[in-house]
């Protein structure tokens, strides 16, 4: 069609008004930083990049993309470290890709000489990760509309898979599968075996690790590569700012982006900008020593957050004080923890994980995993700036032997810095480039909570079950302390005016004190779980252990929809712990909900640790089996939620076999009838 003027005035007007807006802060701000990142322009500021991976490719000059689809950080990790293996060892030129910032239709066009590589996690129920739904749907489509002229259209791509999985789910490693499958259908070239690694197991990383060295070979006789000596390369240079400091209001000291450093945080709040929240209540769930359940109450009422009962909240982790000091100190950067630096992307595709410039202290405490379990291949890369020649051969032993590895570090639950002290004893790792722990680490992410409450009751405020992560491991003498967990913990405890010294010594006010008055950084994640729509339809949940938290929310809001006159279906819940005087959670709240619904609430509880025989949720299921059974030929849905190893396993061979007795068929036929339950959303899993 042809355009008018007034059509061309329009859109210059617009296209004007877009460019000023997407490079705010470069052309048109005042303080443009020479050395600021891609990552802190991106965040909440979107730029105009290229979506043609094509494009992107040639003018970097770049053979080798390695996409990752990722959730929790451990796929896009997997890709890093692929991308700088393969040019390290075998002189690819390599680039890191996010699904989603990029478009598919040309993926055929990629070229001969190129290779792609896909990192792919499986997410619950063998849904694609946030940022891979639209490259899965694209690819997964029955006539997927590529650009190619080519017939397959996708003959000349040559690619290579890596899929990240938990065997205790169903749909086991479907990404990784399912991709593969559908770019071989177009006609595409797999090299070497689609690798899948098992969270479930607990055998990941080496997983990885062993398919990887198969892979490279099978990538290097293909495209006539040549292995050479790997030599550690950083791809950040860091860059001291000795003109500023940790007071200048251009110094990122945690804020997530721009946005929150310059006070002007607003939504949409998601996974890369979070709402500071007011936490407005929290308590202890349970009543014995030295474990604690926390319930905390986050008010979202001045954003514009919204939920709906089953979502999941992520709440923003920073590392103990204890932990970044340790980790400083190792490293020998405890003197410097306050200088101000900048990253600097010494290759054009390499995006910094944080906004700069920023500090030593804000970079470890705000955004690297630093208390997370080893990496194996991370030890072996390191191992050339130990500080000893004795240290560096323990490392280069610890690098190549998984056995003496597991028996050394991941037994004893060592971080980095403890894996690093325990090798290095007195001395102090100060050769070991800065860079190599950006890149090594992962990016710490936020935890997600099943929401606890219901939207229907109380719509901007969400509440949160949680269990404080403690773990003693034998021979060890400080327990290992999970990070967010004992973070809220430490917030709870401010809350209430504890006097006591935190032992861990949390940053609870925050980046320039912007935490405090108790906030902590959320965002929410819509998710599948969820009751069904008609609140007459009977439901039947299973959730021992913090597992009821989500369904805590769905009895409050079936209570209250009872409780306005609505006719509610039979609403059974079973509930394990170990004993009813310790971590029964909520238990005063139940008796409320079961008057509300005059009878047709029941709660049924297994508690583990009270008689001579364990008792649990799936010997409790197995005692109701006569009324599961009918309710499920009334269409009851059916909830498991909680731990994803054992409980929900058990608890549905468990249901096969109350409907196979039940029904008499045999149990085939019934792990049949509990599959298609699954397909139909008849059957719903939230688990962890
Ligand atoms: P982390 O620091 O993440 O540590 C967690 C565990 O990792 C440790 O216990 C340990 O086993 C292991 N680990 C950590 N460091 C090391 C190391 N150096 N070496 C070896 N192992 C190590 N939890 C709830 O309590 N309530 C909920 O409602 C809830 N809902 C969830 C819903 C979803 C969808 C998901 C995915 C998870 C949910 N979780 C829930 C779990 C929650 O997200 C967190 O994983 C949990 O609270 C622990 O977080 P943390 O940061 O305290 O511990």
């Amino acid at each position: 069609a042809q355009l008018d003027t007034l059509d061309v005035v329009v859109l210059a007007t617009l296209l004007f008004g877009t460019v000023a807006y997407l490079t705010k802060g470069t052309y048109w701000g005042v303080t443009k930083d020479p050395y600021a990142t891609s990552y802190a322009n991106t965040n909440g500021n979107k730029q105009a990049k290229t979506r043609n991976i094509v494009e992107k490719m040639d003018e970097s000059n770049k053979n080798c993309v390695v996409f990752y689809g990722s959730q929790t950080g451990t796929a896009e990790d997997y890709a890093s470290r692929l991308a700088k293996e393969g040019k390290s060892r075998f002189g690819l030129e390599t680039m890191v890709a996010d699904l989603e910032d990029y478009d598919f239709d040309n993926l055929g066009s990629l070229g001969e000489d190129r290779v792609a590589i896909f990192v792919l996690a499986t997410y619950g129920e063998g849904e694609p990760t946030d940022n891979a739904v639209d490259f899965y749907e694209f690819i997964t489509a029955d006539e997927p509309a590529f650009s190619d002229p080519a017939d397959p259209p996708l003959q000349s791509l040559k690619f290579v898979a890596f899929g990240l999985g938990n065997n205790t789910y169903e749909h086991y490693n479907s990404m990784v599968r399912n991709v593969s499958k559908a770019l071989e259908k177009f006609g595409a070239q797999r090299i070497g075996m689609a690798g899948e690694g098992d969270d479930g197991a607990g055998t990941m990383e080496e997983d990885f690790l062993a398919w990887k060295e198969p892979m490279w070979k099978a990538l290097a006789e293909k495209m006539g590569l040549e292995e050479r000596e790997a030599v550690y390369e950083p791809v950040f240079g860091i860059v001291d700012r000795e003109n500023l400091t940790k007071d200048s209001p251009e110094v990122y000291l945690g804020e997530p982006n721009k946005m929150h450093l310059e006070g002007t945080a607003k939504g949409p709040f998601n996974a890369h900008n979070p709402y500071i929240a007011p936490i407005s209540e929290s308590r202890e769930l349970f009543t014995v020593k030295d474990r604690n359940c926390l319930h905390m109450e986050i008010d979202i009422s001045g954003s514009n957050l919204n939920y709906t009962t089953g979502d999941h909240i992520a709440v923003w982790p920073t590392n103990s004080g204890i932990e970044v000091d340790r980790f400083l100190d190792i490293t020998g950067l405890l003197e410097k923890r306050d200088s101000v630096i900048s990253l600097k992307a010494l290759e054009p595709t390499a995006k910094v994980p944080f906004p700069t410039p920023t500090t030593y202290d804000a970079i470890v405490r705000y955004h690297m995993e630093i208390c997370a379990p080893v990496s194996r291949q991370f030890i072996a890369t390191i191992a050339p700036f130990a500080p000893t020649e004795e240290a560096k051969a323990e490392m280069t032993k610890l690098g190549n032997d998984k056995d003496y590895f597991h028996e050394k570090i991941t037994n004893r639950y060592f971080n980095i810095a403890q894996a690093l002290a325990h090798v290095g004893g007195l001395e102090k790792w100060t050769a070991v480039p800065f860079s190599a722990f950006v890149e090594g680490l992962n990016k710490v992410q936020p935890r997600y909570y099943s929401i606890s409450s219901s939207s229907l009751v109380q719509k901007k405020k969400i509440a949160i079950t949680a269990v404080v992560e403690s773990l003693q491991i034998p021979g060890q003498v400080e327990p290992l302390k999970g990070v967010t967990t004992n973070y809220l913990f430490s917030l709870m405890k401010k809350q209430h005016g504890d006097p006591s010294p935190d032992p861990l010594s949390y940053n609870i006010t925050g980046p320039r004190n912007k935490y405090d008055g108790i906030h902590v950084p959320v965002h929410v994640r819509n998710s599948n779980f969820k009751l069904p729509s008609d609140p007459s339809k009977p439901i039947i949940m299973v959730g021992p252990g913090t597992g009821v938290a989500p369904f805590r929310a769905f009895v409050q809001e079936r209570a209250a929809q009872a409780k306005a006159g609505e006719n509610v279906g039979r609403t059974l819940l079973f509930f394990g712990c170990r004993k009813k005087a310790e971590d029964f959670l909520y238990s005063s709240e139940w008796k409320e909900y079961e008057k509300d619904m005059g009878g047709k609430f029941s709660l049924i509880t297994a508690f583990s640790r009270e008689g001579s025989k364990k008792v649990y949720v799936q010997h409790r299921l197995k005692e109701h089996a006569k009324e599961v059974n009918e309710l499920l030929q009334q269409k009851a849905y059916f909830y498991v939620c909680g731990d994803a190893a054992n409980m929900a396993r058990e608890v549905n061979s468990t249901l096969a076999r109350i409907l196979s007795e039940q029904r008499d068929i045999p149990e085939s036929k019934a792990e049949e009838v509990v599959k298609s339950m699954r397909a139909a959303n008849q059957y719903q899993e939230d688990v962890w």
